[in-house]
């Protein structure tokens, strides 16, 4: 095998009650063990399954870009999650960076969830670092910022699979109990950080 689901980086119950355990039940263990089993039946044992998934979502088109765009994206998604004790805001360069961008948190926060709010269809909402601009943007299907030459900071889920059996057609509260709770923003600061390494 060459594509396997990593367990997440917490319990299962452990982003309740913004995010339920059912939820996580079928979004990690069905929808995402579903691309990679996919990407395995299209490319398993192959010269371009030994790449890293990142290098396959920069290079693939098709299926293949799909399933490999979506298991990047909810690794990604998991680990821009914590629970919701042990989220803080952000500080440090990312905070002061937020302030300049955006004016604060808040405005940031408007921003994000305005673009979540209004993605037709399925996508994602990320944080991004465009250089060493902070953006807001959202992307359609299984489409990544990588692929538009941005680095990745932080994303929220806006499929319905993300949300539909705790917040039902309720997209908007699903983003700001995102953006409010469960937001890992140390994960994010890293991210900043390193944006300079992935250029
Ligand atoms: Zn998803």
């Amino acid at each position: 095998m060459d594509f396997e689901l990593k367990p997440l980086p917490y319990p299962k119950d452990a982003l309740e009650p913004h995010v339920s355990a059912e939820t996580l039940d079928f979004h990690h263990d069905r929808h995402h063990r579903g691309y990679l089993e996919k990407l395995e039946k299209l490319i398993g044992g192959s010269a371009e399954a030994r790449e890293s998934l990142e290098s396959i979502v920069l290079r693939a088109s098709g299926t293949v870009f799909d399933n490999a765009a979506q298991a990047w994206n909810h690794d990604f998604l998991w680990r821009s999650m914590t629970p919701p004790g042990d989220a803080a805001p952000p500080d440090g360069d990312l905070a002061d960076s937020i302030g300049r961008r955006f004016g604060g948190l808040t405005d940031l926060r408007t921003e994000f969830v305005e673009a979540g709010v209004s993605q037709f269809g399925s996508g994602y909402v990320w944080l991004v670092a465009d250089g060493d601009r902070l953006a807001v943007e959202s992307t359609h299907d299984a489409d990544n910022p990588l692929r538009h030459g941005r680095t990745p900071l932080l994303t929220c889920d806006v499929w319905e699979h993300a949300y539909y059996l705790d917040y039902r057609n309720d997209r908007e509260r699903y983003l700001e109990a995102f953006f409010d709770h469960l937001a890992n923003w140390k994960f994010a600061a890293a991210n900043w950080s390193e944006r300079a390494a992935r250029r």
